[in-house]
């Protein structure tokens, strides 16, 4: 339901907690974040309100770090639970993703993982993005490459937002059907599915297009279609108050 991801000088958890309040308006029933420390993904996730997932944090702190993602979900496929929360993970923890919208195709998708030996922990559609996005990046080192290639095998709507421990400073998104702009900081990116999550720190924005991935670092926005050709990016300047 809302998006959020950060890269950039600031506490990326502080950034993107306060970015999922911006958008708590739409509703949910869960919420979760994952943040990049010490050379490895860190997760909490909470069924429930944001105070919720609030008060894990403040019972067991994440490591800090300057690159995080958070989910409030709406769910749609398994129930409102701890384990169905965003961000989901592949097997060995490394490669973290959240999601908005409906992979249509996720049952064959997670019967063709399971018989390569991939366990799923959940009952979402979600949670094979992440799984084949672990196989993808074992490939290709790059997750942005593996992003396209996991994009190309899906059906539905969706926006997908996600971190990899071996890619240290970079928020990869992508799109199709569904809402996500990019806030362009000085020295910080933003990520979001709406900007009122992050006018706060800026108003310099860049709306994603249909079927389209970007790759976001401090410094650096690159967006690309599915198959990896430069796309053509229009920042613009949010003038209306949220
Ligand atoms: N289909 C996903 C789920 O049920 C994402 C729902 C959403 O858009 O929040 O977990």
């Amino acid at each position: 339901c809302g998006i959020v991801g950060y890269v950039g000088p600031q506490s990326a958890l502080d950034v993107v907690t306060a970015g999922l309040k911006r958008l708590e308006y739409r509703g949910y029933d869960s919420a979760g974040v994952a943040v990049q420390a010490d050379g490895g993904l860190a997760t909490a996730k909470r069924a429930g309100k944001l105070v919720n997932l609030e008060k894990e944090l403040g019972d067991r702190p994440l490591p800090a770090g300057t690159t995080a993602i958070g989910h409030t979900r709406w769910a749609t496929h398994g129930g409102p639970t701890d384990a169905n929360a965003h961000p989901h993970m592949d097997n060995a923890g490394r490669v973290a993703v959240v999601h908005n919208g409906i992979i249509e195709n996720f049952a064959a998708l997670r019967e063709e993982l399971t018989e390569r030996g991939h366990e799923l922990a959940s009952e979402t559609d979600t949670e094979v993005v992440a799984h084949l996005l672990a196989e993808e990046y074992s490939a290709c080192a790059d997750l942005a490459e593996a992003m396209r290639l996991v994009c190309r095998r899906l059906e539905g709507a969706f926006t997908l937002v996600a971190v990899h421990a071996d890619e240290p400073e970079v928020v990869v998104g992508a799109r199709r059907n569904s809402p996500l702009v990019v806030g362009v900081g000085s020295g910080e990116s933003f990520l979001a599915s709406d900007v009122a999550a992050f006018i706060a720190h800026t108003r310099e924005a860049i709306e994603l297009g249909q079927d389209q991935v970007v790759e976001l670092r401090r410094d650096a926005v690159t967006v690309t279609d599915f198959d990896g050709a430069p796309a053509d990016v229009r920042e613009y300047h949010v003038d209306w108050d949220a």
